[in-house]
């Protein structure tokens, strides 16, 4: 039964990838992740390492959508996010909107990339596989990617979940008026620093919007929910620093970074870590959730659709799996028209 069900190939295990994985799957859909990545969660992710974790890219999400609220309600009774209620300041500049400040914020429990871990249950996901190209004959779409060179498997539809200028990549080979819509999406960088201290750091807040300097975000990763192990600091460049020092080493950017925290009466950290993502939020949103194109059953989905948070990418994929599930036959037993 199961063989004649399409098989669709969703490259990207984010929150978009996973949330349309996970849509595709319970429809009846025949779904295979892969991500380059060594576990599920893309940009809402934690580095860990002896006694210490930190989440170092997206540091907490906020609900707006109905869907999306009703989601997180499902994630914290699964124990896997939980509200985070930090102190805030506001240092420097232009307070945010009072609005903003009293919103409510969620974050993974026990670190950032739990409810993708969550979503992942029960997917086929391949992990450290990077796709590089795809191709098409008379039984589908093949994938080849770097570690395995071209894929067995044929697919019914390949569904992008992945930054758009890595999507544009891979598309425009074959696609080049929709990699082109992919690489005019503009992305913002952002240099992010895990400071590792030796003990409490207690500034009066647990995280602040700094508005002078590199720094752009300050949080104590150990007051989120569920968190373990020795205090840990996350401090955050801002969009503009982060693209004026794209290519700056590393050392020099962890150097300028830690100044600016001891700046804000940080001590000194007993150990940094510093992660580069060229990729990190979306400028502006686009007019639509979601990219298809029923002839060719090639999709596109992600934050970058939608605004650049981690909401958008999972509102992203539900809309890009209905979709596929309006145009892609899903039919069980023989005869079957989308079998192969
Ligand atoms: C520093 C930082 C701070 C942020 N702060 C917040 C915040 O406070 N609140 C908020 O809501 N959002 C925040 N975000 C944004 C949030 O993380 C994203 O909106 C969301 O995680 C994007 O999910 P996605 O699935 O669209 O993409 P991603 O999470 O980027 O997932 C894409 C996946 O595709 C994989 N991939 C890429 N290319 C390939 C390939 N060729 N082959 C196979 N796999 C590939 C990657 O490994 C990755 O796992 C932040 C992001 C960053 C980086």
């Amino acid at each position: 039964m199961t063989t004649n069900r399409p098989h669709i190939a969703v490259i990207g295990a984010g929150l978009a990838g996973l949330s349309c994985a996970r849509q595709l799957q319970e429809t009846g859909y025949m779904v295979t992740v892969f991500d380059s990545g060594a576990q599920p969660g893309g940009r809402m992710g934690t580095r860990r390492g002896q006694g210490w974790q930190c989440d170092h890219g997206a540091q907490y999400f906020t609900a707006r959508d109905p869907a999306f609220s009703e989601e997180v309600a499902r994630w914290e009774a699964a124990g896997v996010a939980g509200l985070w209620e930090p102190r805030l300041a506001v240092i420097g500049g232009n307070a945010p909107a009072l609005e903003q400040r009293s919103t409510a914020r969620f974050v993974g429990v026990p670190r950032m990339n739990a409810p993708a871990s969550w979503l992942a249950t029960g997917l086929v996901i391949r992990n450290r596989v990077t796709i590089r190209h795809m191709r098409h004959d008379d039984a589908g779409w093949r994938l080849r990617s770097d570690e395995h060179g071209l894929h067995p498997e044929h697919y019914d539809a390949v569904l992008f979940a992945v930054p758009p200028q890595q999507a544009a990549e891979l598309l425009e080979p074959l696609l080049p008026l929709t990699a082109q819509l992919a690489s005019e999406a503009v992305m913002q960088p952002c240099w992010s620093v895990t400071l590792r201290l030796a003990q409490r750091h207690a500034p009066g807040y647990d995280a602040a919007f700094v508005n002078e300097g590199p720094l752009r975000w300050l949080a104590r990763d150990s007051s989120k929910p569920g968190r373990e192990g020795g205090e840990v600091w996350v401090a955050q460049a801002s969009p503009e620093w982060s693209a004026a020092h794209i290519d700056t080493p590393d050392s020099e950017v962890a150097a300028s970074m830690v100044a600016a925290f001891r700046a804000l009466g940080g001590p000194a950290p007993g150990a940094v870590s510093v992660h580069r993502w060229l990729y990190a939020k979306a400028a502006a949103e686009s007019s639509r959730r979601a990219v298809w194109i029923p002839a060719v059953r090639v999709g596109l989905c992600g934050d970058w659709l939608l605004g650049g948070r981690a909401e958008d990418a999972w509102l992203s994929g539900r809309a890009l799996a209905s979709s596929v599930t309006a145009s892609v036959p899903l039919c069980f037993g023989e005869p079957c028209s989308s079998a192969r």
